[in-house]
């Protein structure tokens, strides 16, 4: 299929990261361009160290390139002042983490509501119920962190992320503080987000039978993109890896 450049949720263009300066500096990110396509799964691998999360703190506006150009849909980023991409960020972005960063005093409804109370807004008891139906949480809005299992705890952060109806999700080792049941849980859910919802995911895993549930996989080392896998499969994956040493 031919895709036009509408398709494509978030695109980078030779992006770079530098830290630090002078003899301690790293380069996290060398001259990186991709892109990632509407509707699509894309899962981001790659040995320890190879620049993974600044690529996708890069790419969801929560880092600033040291050159290059992230575009989300149709805007440049770079060109936007910190309350414009604080803006983006909360009505465009959705982000989750492997430790899922939930309030332990809070409910998953106050947990779910939070960002959009912190932007001065009060979601509606509608929407709140809605997101946590969509990750099959709907009966426990009222359970804090601790009364659920780590699935349904990164369940809750997944609807946290959903109640703004970004443009992307972006995901940081989602399953990585999972054990092998919990993680099928919460890659269903964000294959059915994909496949019936038409959301856009892009998520870094460490682990192949985690990215055989992408569309496509991209492989990093040492800051570069290596090159990529359509419709991987785990042995795909696991022999791309063994291939980067990582
Ligand atoms: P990955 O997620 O693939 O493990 P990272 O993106 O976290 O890799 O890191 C890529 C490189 O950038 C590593 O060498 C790391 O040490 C370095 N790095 C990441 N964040 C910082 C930071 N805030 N300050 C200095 N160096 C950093
Ligand atoms: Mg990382």
């Amino acid at each position: 299929m031919i895709r036009s450049a509408i398709d494509q949720a978030v695109t980078l263009r030779g992006v770079g990261r530098l830290y630090g300066r002078g003899d301690g500096q790293v380069t996290a990110l060398r001259d990186v361009h991709c892109s990632f396509i509407q509707g699509t799964c894309t899962a981001v691998m790659g040995p320890s160290g190879s620049g993974k999360s600044t690529l996708l703190q890069c790419a969801a506006g929560l880092d600033r390139p040291s050159s290059g150009q992230v575009m989300i849909g149709n805007t440049d980023i770079s060109t936007l002042s910190e309350t414009e991409l604080t803006k983006l960020r909360r009505e465009r972005i959705g982000f989750i983490f492997q430790s899922f960063n939930l309030m332990p005093s809070l409910n998953a409804r106050k947990n779910v509501a939070l960002p959009m109370r912190l932007a001065g807004r009060r979601p509606s008891r509608a929407q709140v119920d809605q997101v946590l139906q969509q990750v099959g949480l709907g009966d426990r809005g009222k359970h804090r962190p601790a009364e659920m299992s780590g699935g349904q705890q990164q369940r809750v952060a997944i609807a946290r992320a959903l109640i703004s109806q970004p443009d992307v999700l972006f995901a940081d080792e989602p399953t990585g503080a999972l054990d092998t049941n919990t993680s099928r849980e919460v890659l269903t859910l964000l294959r059915s987000l994909v496949d019936n919802a038409g959301q856009t995911v892009v998520m870094v895993t460490h682990d192949p039978v985690a990215a055989a549930w992408a569309d496509r996989v991209i492989f990093l080392t040492d800051g570069a993109v290596y090159g990529e896998l359509l419709d991987p499969t785990v042995e795909s994956v696991t022999e791309q890896m063994a291939r980067l040493g990582g």
